[in-house]
């Protein structure tokens, strides 16, 4: 069979590893995983019974024109209906963008320490990845990406920005970004791109939304996730905003039935359920602290986090002590494939998932 260098050369994303797989290979009845930013607290149960309604009209088609959701979304956002689209995840929008606004040899740029789907995608599309370093601070160099923008010889075409970041949990400030954006405005044919799957998490007083500038810089384009704070990972849908025009090519590309009928139903509830939304991100915060204040009794260094995980320097091979934590019966994310041997991400839990997760690290590193 043929395949083409660029296939050849692919190694899959590795998700965290699945509960039912830890329990089944180690013989394990106690799991906890703390692997994947997914939301531990559950989706809301508001939500759980608008999808099982839905589950009555699962004989037919999604409405491919996302129309009701859409309708919500709009309300919510306060962003007219032709700036919005949908996707099977926010991994299916990366895809699209990239196939979409990317032809093969062209590149896409984004920071070294930046979310992989990025440079995934576009290797499957044959495009190839431009990155910067990221800061001493771990976090992405507008002022790099800027300059590499002007200077690079390759064809850029779309600039994906993470904020906060995964697996860092850092910050980009919106002095930096309107900086940024300010430079590189005239260059044309180029988007840029701000993934914001952890925006509810940011306790930072300096939080801001792309979704601010989309009018005033044309070329922006937001992606919103319901996988984070909204508790629903596993139905898979992301958002998008841009400029209708954007939105326009976007939609000529994807699968017409992207997103299911219980997806669509689920994310309408959700939206409209806010107070649970204000009731994960004030667990999440909960748990972040107890984790900054046990990380600091053990002297680990770790990096403050805008999201809803943290990331931290375990002195020693970080794949040794996954694997000692994974025998206790917790799942935590080695980030090796970032450049990064001796850190681990640690999500945060329910509290007894945070205590046992402490608890079980202190021995381990003992
Ligand atoms: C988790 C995450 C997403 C969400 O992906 P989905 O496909 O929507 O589940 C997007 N971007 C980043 C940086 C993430 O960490």
């Amino acid at each position: 069979m043929k395949v083409s260098p660029e296939i050849q050369t692919l190694t899959p994303y590795s998700p965290g590893k699945p509960i039912s797989e830890t329990k089944r290979e180690l013989g394990l009845t106690d799991v906890y995983k703390l692997a994947s930013n997914e939301n531990p607290f559950g989706p809301s149960p508001l939500v759980v019974s608008a999808m099982v309604e839905a589950l009555n009209e699962i004989h037919r088609y999604p409405d491919a024109s996302h129309y009701e959701l859409k309708e919500v979304v709009k309300n919510f956002f306060n962003i007219t209906g032709d700036k919005i689209t949908f996707g099977n995840g926010s991994n299916e929008l990366i895809d699209l963008l990239i196939r979409t606004f990317c032809s093969p040899g062209e590149a896409i740029l984004t920071s070294q320490g930046a979310f992989l789907a990025y440079a995934l995608c576009a290797q499957a599309a044959r495009v190839r990845t431009l990155e910067t370093q990221l800061s001493p601070e771990l976090c992405f160099d507008l002022e790099d990406l800027a300059k590499t923008l002007k200077t690079s010889s390759e064809i850029i075409r779309l600039v994906f920005i993470a904020n906060p970041n995964n697996p860092t949990g850092t910050y980009v400030g919106r002095a930096e970004f309107e900086n940024f954006m300010g430079s590189v405005e005239s260059l044309s044919n180029i988007l840029v791109v701000v993934d914001e799957a952890y925006f509810e998490f940011v306790r930072s007083p300096d939080r801001w939304s792309a979704l601010e500038y989309l009018d005033r810089w044309p070329q922006i384009v937001c992606l919103r996730t319901m996988s984070k704070v909204y508790g629903l990972a596993g139905i898979r849908l992301g958002i998008l905003f841009a400029q209708p025009e954007i939105v326009d090519w976007l939609n000529r590309v994807r699968n017409p039935f992207n997103v299911n009928v219980v997806a669509q139903k689920g994310a309408i509830a959700a939206i409209h359920d806010q107070s649970y939304v204000r009731q994960v991100c004030s667990g999440t915060w909960d748990g972040l602290d107890y984790f900054y204040l046990e990380l600091k009794k053990m002297g680990i260094n770790y990096w403050p986090s805008q999201a809803n995980f943290i990331l931290f320097d375990t002195g020693q091979k970080a794949s040794h002590v996954f694997k000692q934590l994974l025998k206790n019966g917790i799942i935590m994310r080695t980030v090796e494939n970032y450049g990064w041997p001796s850190f681990l991400r640690m999500s945060v839990g329910k509290t007894e998932e945070n205590i046992k997760a402490i608890d079980v690290l202190t021995q381990v590193l003992k």
